[in-house]
């Protein structure tokens, strides 16, 4: 199908983006990479009147490490997290999540921000985020506000972005000393969205026990889920194959799936589990320096 006629705008820069988003409202959508948005458009599930491609506004596309914070624009497409040397030495786990995205003609243009800002809990980077403890920015006509990625997922399709606002950056705090993470996924094949996600988080102390921990899964409930009672179950203990085993039943029943072609409620729940403790012992191996569990 074609997608019911717009009108196509392509502001030079952010405010006048914004400027537009004010004066169209609810008639208006933006368009970043167009990997989810299009198939919508396709589809005539979204009919906008009028489309506000951001694609071409500069300075939007970096990926860097600032204030304690890894940053990354908005105009971030997944290729370039895959390529990054810093991603790949520092934060494996995004590059975990986005070699698994799609398929390679999708990552050439779908952006990390328009990945969060679809709101779709089959997407790969909430859970990854939420593992993270990231926060997004949003610019409105208000100013900027920064947003906890824990607080961002509202519903299906649904975020905590206002309709005026763009996400201008995700912010992920730097890795600290015995950290690591990693994300796992289960797909039916290549390309495909998850049947089941993991994504795991781990600061190890002195001791060897855990000191702090975050767990996000994908495509197990209408929004991301942060499984934070599994996670609280690792603080304090040894990683040990009994906690592990429990933060893994923990993480399961955290999740509510569908059923649906991917599997039946009790399938994904199982799923959910054991990539939860797979998972943990990846994100383990990396917080403990194992050259071998880097991407
Ligand atoms: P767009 O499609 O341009 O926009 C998506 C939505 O976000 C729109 O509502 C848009 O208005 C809004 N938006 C975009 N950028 C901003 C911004 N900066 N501020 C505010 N709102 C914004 N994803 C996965 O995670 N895993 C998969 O396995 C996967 N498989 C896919 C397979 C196929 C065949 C396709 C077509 C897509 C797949 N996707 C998958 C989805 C895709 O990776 C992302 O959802 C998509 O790339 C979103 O980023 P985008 O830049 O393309 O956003």
């Amino acid at each position: 199908m074609l997608p019911s006629a717009f009108d196509y705008h392509a502001p030079a820069t952010l405010e006048e983006a914004l400027a537009l988003l004010v004066e169209h409202g609810d008639e208006a959508k933006l368009l970043s990479g167009g990997q989810s948005l299009v198939p919508l458009l396709k589809l005539r599930f979204a009919a906008p009147a009028h489309i506000i491609d951001i694609g071409r506004i500069p300075d939007l596309s970096y990926i860097r490490e600032e204030g304690g914070f890894l940053r990354i624009g908005a105009l971030v497409r997944e290729v370039e997290l895959e390529r990054s040397e810093l991603i790949a030495k520092r934060y494996p786990i995004l590059k975990d999540t986005a070699s698994v995205i799609a398929d390679p003609l999708v990552r050439n243009r779908g952006t990390v921000a328009g990945n969060l800002a679809h709101g779709d809990p089959a997407n790969d980077h909430p859970a990854t985020m939420i593992a993270l403890g990231a926060e997004v920015v949003a610019r409105g006509p208000g100013g900027e506000r920064s947003i906890p990625v824990a607080e961002f997922f509202q519903g299906l399709l649904t975020t905590a972005l206002a309709d005026d606002e763009i996400l201008t950056e995700v912010r992920i705090p730097a890795p600290v000393e015995g950290s690591g993470g990693a994300y796992l996924k289960l797909e039916r094949k290549v390309g495909d969205y998850a049947t089941a996600g993991a994504a795991c988080w781990i600061v190890l102390a002195g001791d060897g026990s855990i000191a702090s921990a975050r767990i996000g899964l994908t495509n197990l409930a209408s929004t991301p889920v942060n499984a934070t009672a599994a996670a609280a179950h690792l603080v304090g203990r040894k990683p040990t194959d009994e906690t592990l085993d429990k933060t893994g039943e923990l993480a399961a029943a955290a999740t509510s799936p569908g059923k649906d072609r991917r599997g039946s409620v009790e399938y994904k729940q199982e799923m959910a589990r054991v990539l939860t403790i797979r998972a943990l012992k990846k994100a383990l191996a990396r917080a403990q320096g194992d050259v071998r569990s880097r991407p």
